[in-house]
């Protein structure tokens, strides 16, 4: 009996587990397996392979069933994601809807998740900046969370590359604020852009509007032709899934590029329940499953693991994690486990009109927009509130269907729309503050699906979002004018906090483990061979989309944990 044992556990057995398929996850993956190590990746959703698993990826608006809208029926089911944007009918299959996953909203948030192989790199948005000191340097120049363990210098060199790799565009801007990376041909401008960014430039000198830094294949290189990804096509239809891999996701990109090593063992519907400890040990040594088809729990082990869910369910996975030695949580020593989360304030937008350059129009479309860089508080302190934003800008003539006449004249009418204006628009992506106050836990008494606890949010703005959001509202109100638009209108949407989907913080790395979880290489300090590289590792938010951040610190932690291993240290 126990020789059976022995058997289906070195079976089970590998040398890393990474757990999720996301875009942190599958950055572990590649990175672990392009170094020799047998890996495991975990993953509780389906799995979606490239092209053959993008099914409305070619449908034109015609070919959906309700013209590509959503049915008031699936609105009302869904309350929670039908906020988002990108959901919609062609993107339905990738968004987790409200009532699968269940999770308690201590106070409103709006979770917005993807629960399949790619994780949500196959939704999102694709704006990639790095970060400065300015960013690294915040805490503790500002007094808040606790010290980064990390500067600049520190990540820089990762950063350029899983550029490199993943394929960014951008413009080299020679921005302190914004280092420049490796970039692919930035996208082009619009007069109306073009114009407010020299309106800007004129009048501040700490101001400045760029072309967005984004993960699109705009000059395909070799090694993107080696992964099989193709020119980007502006097909702008990005989160049903690209058939060209025109921009990163896990799906396109990583996860074929672990498979193709023959060292990655991909495993969907496989819900991690919690990380195995052995007190005899003093590490961690495997993780424990449920089983999504069979409800079955099962272990596999390993010498490192890699928990990569992201930032909010890496949070729950260390919570369940509980043992003689750490009842409160994997490595929650310090007790900060969970606390601490932060996000993005994007509640916050303004829109105008524009009279001029109305002997031109767009061409085309464009999977990106221009960017303005934070600019409050970079050098001192200047305002009321800690911190700042960034925002988008863009903009675009407006235009009306003429639908009058029948046969050749309505067909005429449709195809030559009247054109109006130039209409302009930007939305903040303001910093929050990450407070013990905002936490997260695991329900005492309610169960998801799987049996295992749900997870309880309780973050909340507070009076330095608001202050922000008005101080969003004057800045852009003061350049909007400066550049000659009209019709300003303002917004403050008050959404709860979630939307921005960029939720980070609660297993923060830090230099002291009284104080915090990780340490600067993204190991739990308690727990040497575990690392946490996705969002919840994040000590801060800065202002920056922060993916790139998260590639890039997988990248590191996963070559530091290749070193240790050889070294014994892990
Ligand atoms: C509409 C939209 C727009 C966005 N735009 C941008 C943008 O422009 N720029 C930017 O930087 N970011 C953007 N984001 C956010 C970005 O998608 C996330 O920051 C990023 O995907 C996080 O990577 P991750 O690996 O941490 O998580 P994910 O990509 O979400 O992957 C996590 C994976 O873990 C799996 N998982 C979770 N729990 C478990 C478990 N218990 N067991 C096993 N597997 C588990 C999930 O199924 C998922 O596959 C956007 C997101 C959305 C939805």
């Amino acid at each position: 009996m126990s020789y059976l044992n022995i058997d289906a556990q070195a079976q089970n057995t590998y040398d890393a587990i990474v757990i999720g398929s996301g875009i942190s996850g599958g950055w572990a993956a590649k990175e672990l397996t392009g170094k020799g190590l047998r890996t495991l990746v975990l993953e509780r959703g389906r799995d979606v392979r490239h092209v053959t698993d993008y099914p409305t990826t070619n449908k034109q608006p015609w070919e959906f069933e309700h013209r590509n809208q959503l049915k008031q029926e699936v609105r009302e089911a869904n309350p929670i994601i039908s906020k988002c944007y990108a959901f919609y009918e062609g993107t339905e299959q990738f968004f987790v809807k409200d009532a699968e996953h269940p999770y308690v909203q201590d106070k409103p948030f709006d979770w917005i998740r993807g629960y399949q192989v790619g994780g949500k790199s196959l939704m999102w948005a694709r704006q990639t900046q790095r970060w400065s000191d300015f960013d690294f340097e915040g805490p503790a120049r500002d007094g808040f969370a606790v010290d980064w363990p990390i500067r600049y210098a520190d990540i820089a060199p990762w950063y350029s590359y899983v550029e490199r790799f993943a394929g960014i565009t951008g413009n080299k801007d020679g921005l302190a604020t914004l280092p420049d990376g490796e970039f692919l041909p930035p996208h082009e401008w619009n007069c109306v852009e073009k114009h407010f960014q020299q309106k800007v430039a004129a009048k501040y000198k700490d101001r400045h509007v760029i072309m967005g830094r984004a993960a699109h294949l705009t000059q395909p290189q070799p090694i993107h032709f080696q992964q099989g990804r193709a020119q980007c096509q502006h097909r702008t239809i990005c989160e049903r899934g690209c058939p060209f891999g025109g921009y990163f996701s896990s799906n396109s990109s990583t996860i074929p590029w672990a498979a193709k090593t023959g060292k990655m063992t991909l495993r969907p519907h496989s819900v991690v329940h919690s990380i195995i400890y052995d007190e005899k040990k003093g590490r961690a040594t495997g993780v424990r499953i449920i089983d999504a088809n069979t409800k079955q729990m099962q272990e596999f082990y390993a010498r490192i693991i890699f928990l990569n869910a992201a930032a909010l369910n890496s949070n729950l996975v260390l919570l369940n994690s509980t043992s003689h030695r750490f009842p409160n949580g994997l490595g929650n020593d310090s007790g900060v486990l969970g606390k601490y989360a932060a996000f993005h304030n994007y509640r916050a937008g303004i829109s105008g009109e524009y009279d001029g350059n109305l002997d031109s129009t767009t061409d085309g479309r464009r999977p990106n927009s221009p960017y303005i860089p934070r600019f409050r508080n970079v050098l001192k302190q200047e305002t009321n509130f800690l911190r700042g934003y960034a925002s988008g800008f863009s903009a675009g003539r407006m235009s009306r269907s003429d639908q009058s006449g029948v046969g050749a004249d309505l067909k005429e009418n449709l195809l030559n729309p009247k054109l109006g204006g130039w209409y302009v628009g930007s939305h903040m992506m303001g910093e929050t503050i990450p407070k013990e106050s905002n936490y997260l836990a695991l329900d005492p008494s309610l169960k998801d699906p799987f049996g295992i606890p749900q997870l309880k949010i309780s973050i909340a703005y507070d009076d330095n979002d608001d202050k922000m959001v008005k101080d969003y509202q004057e800045q852009l109100t003061e350049m909007f004018t400066e550049a000659g638009f009209k019709n300003i209108r303002v917004r403050d949407s008050h959404a709860a906090p979630g939307l921005d989907i960029h939720e980070m913080g609660g297993v923060r790395m830090g230099k002291d483990p009284k104080t915090s979880m990780l340490n600067k290489w993204n190991q739990l300090h308690a727990v040497k061979n575990v690392f946490v590289t996705d969002g919840a590792c994040m000590t801060s938010t800065s202002t920056q989309n922060p993916s790139l951040t998260y590639m890039a610190l997988t990248a590191r932690a996963a070559d530091y944990a290749v070193k240790a291993m050889k070294k014994g240290l892990v």
